[in-house]
C-alpha cells in the first residue's frame, strides 16, 4: 500500500523584546534562577497585567510577512492547566480571536515554490523552566526538580501552518525559511539551543488515494533541524506500520527522545475543551487600527524573496547564488558591504559560498561573529587583482584572517607571501624544473599537451603557490618551444 504522510507544525517563537508579555522584567537569557520575576509574573494576588506594545507590533510585522488578515478585534483567553512552570495556573494565551490568520509563506523546494497556509498567528506568554535532577533529566527519573521563573511571561508568538507539507525534508525547509524570515523581521534571535524558537508536529498518514486526512499525533521536542527530520521520519514509519497491519493510530502527544531517535506516548491529546478557555477578565480586548497595521507595514525591511531577485537583477547573480546569499540576512548585509567596496559581485559570492562558508560551518561561527569583515574580504580581492598574491595564496590568507582577524596586507607581508612578479627569478625556476623532468619535458615536445599543466605545477611547487601560474605557462612555453 502506498501511504502520503501529512505534517503541520506548530511552532513558538520568543519574541526579542526588552520586556516581558505582561510586565517590566528583563527577558534576557542565562541570568541566575528567579533573578528576572516580580509579582505579575509570579502570579502573586492583587497584581495586574499590562499588554507589552512592542510585542503587538511584533507580532502585527510577522502576521503581515506571513500574508495574513490582521484581525482589527483580538482578545487574549485564559488557557488553564496545572503545571509547576506555570504559576498562575493558566496561561494567557489567544483563542477563538487570533492577531492574525489565513496567511501563507513560500518555500522554495526541488520541485519548485510551493505556497504553505499559516492557520494562524498569535500571541501568549512562555512558561517557567522546570530543571529535574538526574541522569537523564527526565522527570520520570529525577528525585527532585527545581523551577526557574525567569522565562515565565517572556512574550510567545506561536504560528500554525495548515498540513500542509508532506516530508520531512519539506518540513525543514519550512522551518529554515520562516526562521529566516523572522531574523529578517529582527522580531527574535530564533537560537534554537536557548529555546528562542522551538517546533512541534502534527503526524497523520493516509493511504494516497485518500482524501480525508488520518488521525494524528503530535510530536514535541523538535529543538533542532535534526530532530525535526529524525523524529518525522520516525514517526511516519510508525504509524505506516501500523496502518498496513490494519491496526489504528491512537490521536495522543508523544516526545521525542534524541538518544533514541524514536517518539513515545506522553498522553492522550487534550482537546480545546479541556483547557477552560475563557476571556482574559483582567485585560481588554485588544482593537488593532488600521493605522497601526499601516505602520507595521512601513516597517517591514525588504524580505528574502525581494532581496533574492533584487540581487539576480541588480548584481547579475545567479539565482543560485541569490539564493543561498539571502538565505540569511546577515549574509545578505554582508555581502552587500563587500559590494560597495569591490566592483565584482561575482567574485564575492564565490568566496562567500566557498571559502566563508565552508570555514564557518566547520568552525560553528555565526556571519555575525566572524573575525573576517567585508574589509577583510575586499582588500584581500584587490590584491588578487594587482597582482601581489596569486589566487591559490589567497586561499591560505583569508583562512589566517578568519582564525585571526588580521588584515590581508599584514598577513601577506609578514608570511612572505607576495607573489612573484620577477621574471628572472621565475625563468630560472623554469629551467630547473625543465632540467629536474625530462619524462614530461619529452612527452610535451611530443605534442602531448597535458604534459604542461604538470610542469607548471612543479613549478608552484618551487614557489610554494607564489606565482602567477599564467606567466609559467609563458615561460614553459616560450622555452620548450611548440604552441
Ligand atoms: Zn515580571
Amino acid at each position: 500500500m502506498d501511504f502520503e504522510a501529512v505534517i503541520g507544525l506548530e511552532t513558538h517563537i520568543e519574541l526579542s523584546t526588552v520586556t516581558k508579555m505582561f510586565c517590566g522584567c528583563s527577558t534576557v537569557f542565562g541570568h541566575p534562577p528567579n533573578t528576572q520575576v516580580c509579582p505579575v509574573c509570579l502570579a502573586l494576588p492583587g497584581s495586574l497585567p499590562l499588554i507589552n506594545r512592542k510585542a503587538v507590533e511584533y507580532t502585527i510585522k510577522v502576521a503581515l510577512a506571513l500574508n495574513c488578515q490582521i484581525q482589527s478585534f483580538c482578545q487574549f483567553h485564559r488557557k488553564n492547566y496545572f503545571y509547576p512552570d506555570l504559576p498562575k495556573g493558566y496561561q494567557i494565551s489567544q483563542y477563538d480571536l487570533p492577531l492574525g490568520r489565513n496567511g501563507y509563506l513560500e518555500i522554495n523546494t526541488e520541485d519548485g515554490t510551493r505556497k504553505v497556509r499559516i492557520h494562524r498567528v498569535h500571541m501568549e506568554e512562555d512558561t517557567g523552566k522546570l530543571i529535574h535532577s538526574g541522569l537523564t533529566g527526565r522527570i520520570s527519573e529525577a528525585q527532585e526538580s527545581a523551577v526557574d521563573f525567569n522565562r515565565c511571561g517572556v512574550p510567545l508568538l506561536e504560528i500554525v501552518t495548515e498540513p500542509d507539507l508532506r516530508t520531512p525534508e519539506e518540513a525543514k525547509i519550512f522551518l529554515s525559511s520562516l526562521r529566516n524570515l523572522l531574523q529578517y523581521l529582527e522580531v527574535s534571535d530564533c537560537n534554537m539551543e536557548e529555546g528562542s524558537l522551538r517546533c512541534d508536529a502534527n503526524i497523520s498518514v493516509r493511504r494516497g488515494d485518500m482524501d480525508e486526512l488520518g488521525t494524528k499525533t503530535e510530536v514535541k521536542n523538535l529543538n533542532s533541524f535534526r530532530f525535526l527530520s529524525r523524529a518525522l521520519q520516525y514517526e511516519i514509519e510508525r504509524q505506516k506500520k501500523i496502518l498496513a497491519k490494519g491496526g489504528v493510530i491512537r490521536q495522543e502527544t508523544r516526545h521525542f527522545d534524541a538518544t533514541t531517535n524514536r517518539t513515545t506516548s506522553l498522553r492522550s491529546k487534550e482537546m480545546a475543551h479541556d483547557y477552560r478557555y475563557f476571556p482574559e477578565p483582567d485585560l481588554v480586548p485588544l482593537e488593532i487600527s488600521d493605522q497601526w497595521v499601516d505602520e507595521g507595514r512601513r516597517s517591514l525591511p525588504e524580505l528574502p524573496g525581494a532581496k533574492r531577485l533584487r540581487f539576480m537583477e541588480g548584481y547579475g547573480l545567479p539565482e543560485y547564488d541569490a539564493e543561498a546569499l539571502t538565505s540569511s540576512r546577515a549574509m545578505a548585509d554582508f555581502f552587500e558591504e563587500c559590494a560597495k567596496r569591490y566592483h565584482r559581485p561575482k567574485i564575492i559570492s564565490n568566496w562567500l559560498m566557498g571559502d566563508f562558508t565552508s570555514l564557518l560551518n566547520a568552525t560553528d561561527t555565526a556571519v555575525e561573529r566572524s573575525k573576517v569583515t567585508p574589509e577583510h574580504l575586499t582588500e584581500m580581492l584587490k590584491l588578487i587583482d594587482e597582482g601581489v598574491i596569486s589566487g591559490k595564496i589567497a586561499k591560505s590568507v583569508f583562512e589566517e584572517m578568519f582564525n585571526t582577524g588580521r588584515m590581508p596586507r599584514e598577513v601577506v607581508e609578514e608570511k612572505g607571501l607576495t607573489q612573484i612578479a620577477d621574471e628572472e627569478e621565475l625563468a630560472r625556476l623554469v629551467a630547473e624544473v625543465i632540467a629536474e623532468n625530462e619524462k614530461a619535458t619529452g612527452d610535451y615536445r611530443e605534442g602531448k599537451g597535458s604534459a604542461l599543466g604538470f610542469l607548471v605545477g612543479q613549478v608552484m611547487k618551487k614557489t610554494r603557490g607564489r606565482a602567477n601560474p599564467e606567466l609559467i605557462n609563458r615561460l614553459l612555453r616560450e622555452r620548450l618551444g611548440g604552441s
